[in-house]
């Protein structure tokens, strides 16, 4: 039987993008296929479960804490999509929103699952934040993929990120769908006046070409918990 490497099932409250606050039961897969400077999930141990043994853990935690909402985290989840796709093949979860966080790239693995996850959160990676190449034709192709679907992006900001990364990313959303919701996220780390600024900075100019642009931090951060 197929096997992944997970980092952690727990039950926690959603603190990134427009459903921060609803309870989540998030699966954190390991490993990634790229290395962002501001990543904070890296480095992490694994256990390896079965389908059998997630299906167990993820169902019980959804009963216990009353929550309708499974999130597929990371890393990157999709490197282990042949996994995914066997799981939620075999739990068919009826009254649960499958929320798939990811990175973008990994479209054609993303094909697999595509029809089996409810909400998609792309994260567009800049690489004026992330320090690594750009991925602008892989998010293209990612998005193409998401016509349809319950969508949004994140873009994660640091100080260093520059105007030119943001003209970028909007006109990629305005190509691929100007109706998705762009999420500007400041970097955890670094919360400053000078990064907000430059988040709100960065919202005004989006939002001469897409209609829904918010400034969102990680909420979880700041209560404090996973
Ligand atoms: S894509 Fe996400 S998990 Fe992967 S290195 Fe970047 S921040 Fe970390």
């Amino acid at each position: 039987m197929k096997t992944a490497k997970i980092t952690e099932v727990f039950f926690s409250l959603q603190g990134e993008g427009p459903y921060v606050g609803t309870g989540h039961v998030f699966v954190r897969f390991a490993d990634c296929n790229i290395k962002c400077r501001y990543c904070d999930t890296q480095k992490q141990r694994y256990k390896e479960y079965d389908v059998n043994a997630l299906i167990l853990e993820v169902k019980g935690l959804l009963r216990k804490h009353n929550s309708k909402y499974l999130s597929l985290t990371g890393g990157e989840p999709l490197l282990q999509a042949e996994f995914i796709f066997d799981f939620l093949k075999k739990a068919r979860f009826k009254k649960t929103f499958v929320y798939l966080e990811t990175n973008g790239i990994l479209y054609d693995n993303f094909r697999m699952v595509l029809g089996l996850t409810d909400v998609v959160s792309v994260d567009i990676k800049l690489p004026s934040a992330t320090k690594t190449k750009a991925f602008w034709p892989e998010h293209r192709e990612f998005l193409k993929l998401c016509k349809g679907k319950k969508v949004f992006a994140k873009a994660v900001i640091t100080v260093s990120t520059v105007n030119e990364d943001i003209r970028k990313l909007v006109r990629l959303l305005k190509e691929a769908d100007k109706t998705i919701p762009l999420i500007i996220q400041p970097d955890s780390k670094g919360i400053s006046r000078k990064l907000v600024n430059k988040a709100m900075r960065f919202q005004e100019y989006a939002l001469q070409y897409l209609p829904d642009v918010r400034v969102i931090p990680q909420v979880h951060k700041f209560l404090n918990i996973r």
